[in-house]
């Protein structure tokens, strides 16, 4: 304990992600989900709040499934002691030549959206003697990943003669939405009786399916009529709104999971006209004080939060003030007095007055997937209020490089 408290102290810059708010978010969702069970998408490091614990935390709350995009994150959730008794894992963006047989063997449930995905995965089958089970995905409508109407016939009658000779089991027929988000988006009404006729054909043809799945984060919150069987929720697990403008992380009973905190490395007296930053897109208008915040780009701070990024200091809000550099940005502190090693709060639930990470996404011009996804690795994550024994500390644990 004494270890980590001192080295905590000792930070740069650190964000802590509260498990007791992702399980409660869980909770949440469940409620919400229409008795539909629940998958914990955790790709991408789960949105960079780390996979491992927010996975555990995730199952212990009520969650049965895990989601990755690429097989290697599936896999390593399974490494890491995650066993089929506890979760399907399922993964869905597959190239040529993937790790079929580690799928295999691993018992994670694999997507197929194309027939050179279930030649190859047959291959993996024969190979590993292991039977596979897939969750065929139709392009409903996104043209993004997933088979298109010509080409679903042919897919189904594929992929039921191979579970007609043993070889798989047609675990899963899914597709994804192109406009959750915006209620009332025309594309939704379509997509939903594309995957009926989806469903319909591929129940025609014999498959005895266990789930139907097509709801993200806003369509678990905002369209009952997509939940289904199965809901994929990502984004609002880790407590943030995929619909801002629709409702705050409050307003659907959600608390955001990570808060991001660096601490001052420089406080410095200036004159009044000093440049600021590369390029001296901020001048100073008076004398003033600027502290030094040491994070930047390379740990995720977008270099488009130049000049309106937003920090706590001492309770104000202060904008990023310049450029965003590498590894650092200014802040114009006013008159306020201030010493190096102070904190510095880009974000957290609000409630504390600090920035969310939607104010973050509002600054930038993206989206709050897109500023939590993105801290980097060089930022250690602190994760609290664990159940699940992560981290070294039981309780608590910090990582370091996302896992
Ligand atoms: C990322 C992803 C999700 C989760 O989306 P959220 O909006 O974060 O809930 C669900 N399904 C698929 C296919 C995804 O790629």
């Amino acid at each position: 304990m004494g270890d980590w408290q001192a080295m905590r102290t000792a930070m740069r810059a650190e964000a802590t992600v509260d498990l007791a708010a992702l399980r409660s978010n869980v909770e949440t969702l469940r409620a919400r989900a229409s008795g539909a069970a629940l998958m914990a998408v955790v790709k991408a490091d789960a949105y960079g709040h780390g996979a491992l614990p927010c996975a555990r935390e995730a199952l212990l709350a009520g969650a049965t499934w895990l989601g990755t995009a690429t097989p290697e994150e599936a896999l390593a959730l399974r490494a890491a002691g995650i066993g089929p008794d506890q979760a399907r894992v399922l993964c869905w963006l597959w190239t040529p030549g993937g790790p079929w047989a580690e799928a295999l063997r691993a018992s994670v449930d694999v997507s197929v959206s194309a027939r050179w995905a279930l030649d190859e995965l047959l291959a993996a089958v024969g190979e590993t003697g292991v039977p596979a089970r897939v969750h065929l995905k139709a392009d409903t409508g996104l043209g993004r990943n997933g088979c298109q109407p010509h080409d679903w016939p042919d897919l189904v009658a594929a992929a039921r003669r191979a579970e007609a000779g043993g070889l798989l089991r047609i675990a899963g027929v899914w597709s994804h939405l192109a406009a959750a988000d915006e209620p009332g988006h025309p594309s939704i009404r379509a997509q939903l009786t594309a995957f009926d006729e989806a469903v319909a054909h591929a129940e025609a043809q014999g498959a005895r399916l266990e789930v139907r799945h097509l709801a993200n984060s806003p369509a678990t919150l905002l369209l009952p009529e997509t939940h289904h069987d199965l809901v994929r929720t990502g984004l609002a697990l880790y407590g943030l709104s995929p619909v801002p403008e629709v409702g705050s992380p409050a307003d659907f009973g959600l608390r955001p999971v990570m808060t991001l905190e660096a601490r001052l490395a420089s406080v410095k007296r200036v004159p009044g006209g000093h440049g600021v930053s590369y390029g001296h897109h901020y001048t100073t208008p008076g004398e003033t004080t600027l502290g030094l915040v040491p994070v930047g780009y390379a740990d995720g701070i977008p270099r488009h939060a130049s000049g309106t990024g937003p920090v706590q200091v001492a309770g104000k809000w202060r904008t990023a003030a310049g450029r965003v550099a590498m590894d650092q940005f200014v802040v114009d502190l006013g008159g306020d007095s201030a010493e190096p090693g102070d904190t510095a709060v880009l974000f957290g639930p609000g409630d504390r007055g600090e920035p969310t990470a939607e104010d973050w996404a509002r600054a930038c011009g993206t989206i709050a997937y897109e500023i939590v996804t993105r801290i980097g690795v060089r930022v250690p994550r602190r994760h609290v209020n664990g159940t699940a024994g992560t981290g070294a500390g039981g309780q608590e644990g910090i990582t370091r490089h996302g896992q």
